[in-house]
């Protein structure tokens, strides 16, 4: 049995990862300071006697002892992380050096929850992991992606410097169950907006395009690169290749929920990228990963959730 620490495990991929390792026979530290994350995506794992659930903020440090600890940590909704955007650097950055610092003192593995976000607005399409990215360093998405970028920086250099066993994933748009109704990000805003009948906000044209991949496909790929050999450390793609434009995602999840909700267009935010596709022949070579669930039947799992619940 393994002991493993997951920061920001009360958050939406956060939880289902806990879930997953405690299904898998580990022993799971869930660790969270609830910013975006919620106690009720992980109460049914609280009569589990190998769960256990800590208040803390990874901006401190915090001392255990664990074979593995996945970063979770941080908000990901454009409107979380430009809530408070010197917090959202002080996660990604501080609390990278905190984690960094444990599994350097346990001699823990430790896989940073990277992002798409690190190519920025990409003139490179689709992305492959050499691509070094177009991002705007002082612009409103700065704090998450340079954040992001710093924190991979800081894992290789540990890993350099200190030998620290690391894994950094790439993570492109991941949607499910138990994304927060409000959590901003278009799959939930676009079901909850279809299901109440309200209009549906396109950013933009609408033209601009991202790949989604289902949450299963996503930890699939994580646990497997976390249980890699320690000669392979990523950074490696995760997604699903599959690419749609605003307008195409909005079709699809009117027709799925029968809904009668119009389309209303709204400003497109600044520095929002207008393309976006990962290359995933790396996760094929190296995790032979790739996505089983395809867009249509992933939102219907997600339409049933957000029925339930709202
Ligand atoms: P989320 O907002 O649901 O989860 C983040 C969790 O981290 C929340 O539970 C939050 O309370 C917690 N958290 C935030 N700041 C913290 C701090 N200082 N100390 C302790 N806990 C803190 O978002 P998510 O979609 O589950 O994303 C999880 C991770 O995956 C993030 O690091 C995110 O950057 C990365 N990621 C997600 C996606 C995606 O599409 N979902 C894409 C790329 C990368
Ligand atoms: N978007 C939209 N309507 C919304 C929310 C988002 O058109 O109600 C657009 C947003 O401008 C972006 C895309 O959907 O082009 C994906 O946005 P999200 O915040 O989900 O993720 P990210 O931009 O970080 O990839």
């Amino acid at each position: 049995m393994k002991k493993v620490l997951v920061t920001g495990g009360a958050g939406f991929l956060g939880s289902h990862l806990c879930e997953k390792l405690l299904n898998e026979g580990n022993e799971v530290i869930c660790l969270d300071n609830y910013f975006t994350g919620e106690k009720k995506n992980i109460v049914h794992l609280l009569d589990n006697p190998y769960f256990e659930l800590v208040r803390h903020d990874v901006t401190m440090p915090y001392f255990v002892e664990v074979d593995e600890i996945y970063n979770l940590a941080c908000p990901a909704s454009p409107i979380h992380y430009q809530y408070n955007p010197i917090k959202t650097i002080k996660t990604s950055v501080a609390g990278a050096i905190n984690m960094l610092g444990l599994a350097k003192r346990i001699n823990a593995k430790i896989l940073q929850a990277s992002t798409s976000e690190v190519y920025g607005d990409p003139q490179i399409h689709p992305q492959p992991e050499s691509y070094w990215g177009h991002v705007n360093p002082i612009g409103n998405r700065a704090c998450y992606d340079e954040g992001k970028r710093c924190a991979e920086s800081l894992f290789v250099n540990y890993h350099k410097q200190n030998n620290v066993r690391i894994k950094i994933l790439r993570i492109f748009n991941t949607y499910g169950p138990r994304m927060h109704p409000n959590d901003g990000r278009v799959v939930s805003n676009f079901i909850v907006q279809a299901l109440q009948r309200k209009d549906i906000t396109i950013y933009g044209d609408g033209k601009q395009t991202r790949s989604f991949q289902y949450v299963d496909d996503l930890l699939d790929g994580m646990v497997k690169l976390m249980e890699t050999g320690d000669d392979f450390l990523g950074p490696v793609n995760v997604g699903n290749p599959g690419e749609f434009t605003m307008l195409e995602l909005a079709e699809m999840i009117i027709k799925l929920t029968n809904s009668t909700s119009k389309l209303v267009f709204e400003p497109l935010p600044s520095d929002d990228p207008m393309q976006r596709k990962p290359d995933i022949s790396l996760a094929k070579e190296k995790l032979n990963w790739e996505p089983k669930i395809k867009l249509e039947e992933g939102l219907i799992k997600t339409i049933d959730y957000f029925k339930a619940i709202i």
